[in-house]
């Protein structure tokens, strides 16, 4: 008999379209020595969840074998040589809480940048960064290359996109690292580095679960997760939504597209492998189901402010009550286009422009109305026409 954990979604598209008689045929598969009287009083649901119960206790034995897990790693390793010319250097041990925003500044930051530093640090210090996730990960190597004026110009040695895990290093050290920022002892330095070298050219497993997927909620390994997708995002200088291509998103998450699938436990490359990095926006539509709400947020962003659920224009006098959804724009039209949308922001009329429409055949008073965004693709779409640009 399993032990039944409660289970408060428990789902699985395979088991979920089986009869009552396709589960015991399916259960007596999996656990023979089971009688089959002992499952004639179980409800279908509860041998589903004696099923998925099982698949559970699979999976947690199937990851317990990580020395011959078939890992996949992405990235070109570093050779070893490139970490021993920093022996003997001291190294500060950076402990960041914001994983995010961590892993975002080392995706998108410039080979070399200054940083004000609380502590003044002596050129040739190594900076190495730690992101307070589950586990915690080891995400990038700096070096402080000079110190002007007191603000420290720091070079970008090496980001991990292969992920390390602290918790490895920890166990391979036999000894615990500081869980703040501090410098870390010149006792251990040389072999926290010999370890990390030893961990980029032979990665070790770090299994996970995956948490629920929601938008803007996190947990600490999906942080991890977060973390490493973006390290690995092609990112030029800024990190950028990869459903609505939105740029400049400080605060990306990670939706991970694998339905009705939470709590895999896998390997973090497999997780990151599922991962889509998105705007909060994108991820609360992702995860929509209510239609009114959907609805919303499928209507043209404003293309001032980037606001979306716009409200309807109405022309002329329609009958029916007043809503919050529509503008009642009244019956002195405009010479076309008439504008469809009002920003419930910062009250931008606008259109979406049609393939066909030939908008620069427009009248100066309708020039006018565009917005400077409209205006400057009608520029482009015309230069290219006259040129024969396609
Ligand atoms: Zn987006
Ligand atoms: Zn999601
Ligand atoms: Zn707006």
């Amino acid at each position: 008999m399993l032990e039944r954990t409660r289970r408060l979604h428990g789902y699985d598209p395979v088991l979920d379209r089986m009869d009552r008689k396709q589960i015991i045929g399916h259960y007596l598969s999996l656990l023979p020595n089971t009688s089959q009287s002992s499952l004639e009083f179980k409800t279908r649901s509860e041998l589903i969840e004696d099923l998925l119960d099982l698949q559970d206790l699979q999976q947690q034995s199937q990851s317990a074998s990580r020395k011959d897990y078939p890992l996949r790693r992405p990235f070109a390793s570093s050779s070893p040589n490139d970490f021993n010319r920093h022996a003997g250097k001291p190294i500060l041990w950076c402990w960041e809480k914001d994983v995010c925003a961590t892993a975002n500044s080392l995706a998108t930051a410039e080979q070399t940048y200054e940083l004000d530093l609380p502590q003044t640090l002596e050129p040739d210090t190594l900076v190495l960064t730690a992101a307070n996730s589950a586990p915690p990960l080891i995400l990038g190597l700096e070096v402080v290359s000079g110190v002007v004026d007191g603000a420290a110009e720091i070079e970008l040695l090496e980001m991990f996109s292969n992920p390390i895990s602290v918790l490895e290093v920890e166990q391979r050290l036999g000894a615990k690292l500081p869980r703040r920022t501090q410098n870390l002892r010149p006792s251990i330095v040389d072999q926290v580095m010999g370890v990390i070298s030893e961990l980029v050219v032979s990665p070790a497993p770090i299994i996970l679960a995956a948490g629920d997927c929601d938008a803007g909620v996190s947990n600490a390994a999906d942080d991890a997760i977060l973390a490493i997708s973006m390290l690995q995002a092609d990112f030029c200088e800024e990190a950028e939504c990869q459903s609505c291509g939105r740029r400049g998103i400080s605060n990306l998450e990670a939706h991970i597209s694998r339905p009705g699938s939470d709590n895999l436990v896998l390997e973090i490359q497999d997780h990151v492998d599922d991962t889509k990095l998105v705007c909060v926006d994108c991820h609360v539509l992702i995860h929509q189901t209510d239609f009114v709400k959907v609805s919303a947020f499928s209507k043209p962003a404003c293309p001032e402010c980037g606001e979306r659920n716009p409200r309807t224009m109405l022309w002329g006098e329609p009958a029916g009550l007043p809503s919050d959804d529509v503008v009642i724009a009244g019956c002195v039209l405009p010479s076309e286009p008439l504008p469809e949308w009002q920003c419930r922001s910062c009250e931008t009329e606008y259109f979406v422009q049609k393939y066909e429409y030939e908008p620069y055949k427009l009248e100066i008073d309708a020039l006018a109305r565009l917005t400077s965004w409209q205006l400057a693709n009608l520029i482009m779409r015309k230069h290219k026409e006259e040129n024969n640009i396609t």
